[in-house]
């Protein structure tokens, strides 16, 4: 049997329903029931029937897949599979910064451990941080854990006081303005797609910034047949799909090496085994769960 009818036949009998981010190999999203970003995998793991979830992606989103869903049955194929950026804050700067300014409100993007999630206010995703930080009553904001996407959402909404974690995505930030200025001079024509997680430098070159969602979205309704991809080139999949006519280039980034973790045979192991499951303690897991939920009420 291939590994991928073992798969079609352990999804049924575990009543499984698997999602994958745009980020893990082209044949882990070929044989996804859902594929997309953090949020809109996190908002489907909310409604879908199936008792069981095998999340393809890192970590944080089968923690926010449990968060969401405490009676469903949570696995990822690689436990190991995490991304280095979620865990990148520091909690005794955030409770200083509590004491320092009494209005502050702690905005954690999602791409965040369970653990960050509890010292925050709300949480954010790169398509709806801007609406949600404007909306907050809080004039002082501490963005956490990516310090470049705090500051594309603070150049957004001037009127409040950011303060900045120094938190980064090694892959966003792998991509340089001097060899996105490269790959533009060899293909003049080609428009610049910049996910918020790079620097504030590549974002200057953009034609368009915004989540990988909002890259393939401007992709499909562009009439331009050329681009420049600034995000992890997993993307492309959906990309080439969607638009299997249209000419997409990379800028010399690294890949998410967590992401790539995901393998067929490892989706396979998991269904079969049922071990790799994601469990949380009942009182983070609560805490976690209001700034995921206030994020939802928001966004
Ligand atoms: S691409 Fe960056 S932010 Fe996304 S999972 Fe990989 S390391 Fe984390």
């Amino acid at each position: 049997m291939s590994t991928i009818d073992k798969i079609n036949q352990l999804r049924k009998e575990r009543d499984a329903v698997i999602l994958a981010h745009y980020y893990v190999d082209d044949e882990v999203q070929a044989i996804a029931d859902y594929v997309g970003d953090s949020f809109y995998l996190s908002k489907i793991a909310t409604m879908v029937k199936a008792k069981t979830i095998v999340f393809c992606g890192v970590f944080f989103m089968g923690e926010s897949a449990k968060i969401l869903n405490p009676e469903k049955t949570v696995i990822l194929p690689d436990m190991g599979a995490d991304c280095p950026m979620a865990h990148m804050a520091d909690i005794r700067k955030i409770n200083e910064a509590r004491e320092q300014y009494k209005d502050l409100a702690v905005v954690c993007y999602i791409n965040s451990t369970a653990e960050l999630k509890t010292y925050a206010d709300v949480c954010v995703t790169s398509s709806n941080a801007m609406k949600i930080v404007k909306s907050l009553p809080n004039q002082h904001i501490y963005f956490i854990p990516d310090e470049n996407l705090g500051r594309y959402i603070a150049s957004k909404v001037p009127e409040k006081h950011f303060i900045f974690n120094d938190g980064y995505c090694h892959v966003h930030t792998s991509i340089t303005a001097k060899n996105v200025n490269i790959v533009k001079g060899i293909h003049p024509r080609a428009q610049v797609l910049v996910h918020p997680e790079c620097t504030m430098e590549v974002i200057a070159l953009a034609d368009y910034v915004g989540s990988t969602s909002g890259i393939i979205n401007y992709v499909a309704e562009s009439r331009n047949k050329e681009f420049i991809v600034c995000t992890e080139m997993g993307v492309l999949y959906e990309l080439q799909l969607k638009k299997p006519k249209k000419r997409f280039y990379d800028a010399g980034q690294k890949q998410c090496s967590d992401m790539k973790r995901v393998t067929l045979e490892k989706v396979a192991d998991a269904l079969e085994k049922m071990e790799n499951v994601v469990e949380l303690e009942e009182g983070k897991r609560l805490a976690a769960s209001k700034p995921l939920e206030r994020m939802l009420e928001l966004g």
